[in-house]
């Protein structure tokens, strides 16, 4: 069983409130094969919300609300499903706050990148699950 980012399995629950389906990933739902996630709402926060990016190890909000325990509590969550259903791998969305791996927004709500983790994704990893984007190798071909 994979964990995967509820927003590309056509869940609306990103902060702007729209979706960002990916067929591959759909499938794989569809398959019974990947449970769909959403750290952000798990964590408490609503949708549409104030789009957030880490600066300085904080998750503040555009807005300059700190909203670090609710990213926090997202991503516990997520590793608390995923320890639950034995998931050995990830397949979250790249770049976001929460679910960005290896890349995400620098800070400054500028569209730069700064290498790093979002806070769901760098939890998973630190509790030895392997985490892909949907912009990884990982997919393609199926
Ligand atoms: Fe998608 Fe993750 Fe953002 Fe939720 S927190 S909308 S699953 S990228």
């Amino acid at each position: 069983m994979i964990i995967i980012s509820a927003c590309l399995a056509g869940t609306p629950c990103r902060w702007d409130g729209i979706a960002k389906p990916d067929k591959r990933i759909i499938e794989m739902v569809k398959a019974g094969k990947a449970i769909p996630v959403c750290p952000e709402q798990l964590g408490g926060l609503p949708t549409p919300r104030d789009p957030s990016e880490i600066a300085n190890g904080r998750v503040i909000s555009k807005k300059g609300t700190d909203v670090t325990a609710q990213f926090d509590k997202g991503a516990q969550i997520v590793l608390r499903l995923a320890k639950l259903f034995e998931c050995k791998e990830a397949i979250l969305k790249s770049r976001s706050p929460s679910c960005g791996s290896g890349k995400i927004y620098d800070g400054t709500f500028s569209g730069n990148l700064v290498s790093g983790d979002g806070i769901t994704a760098r939890l998973l990893k630190d509790n030895g699950i392997t985490v892909h984007t949907e912009e990884d190798n990982i997919l393609s071909g199926e």
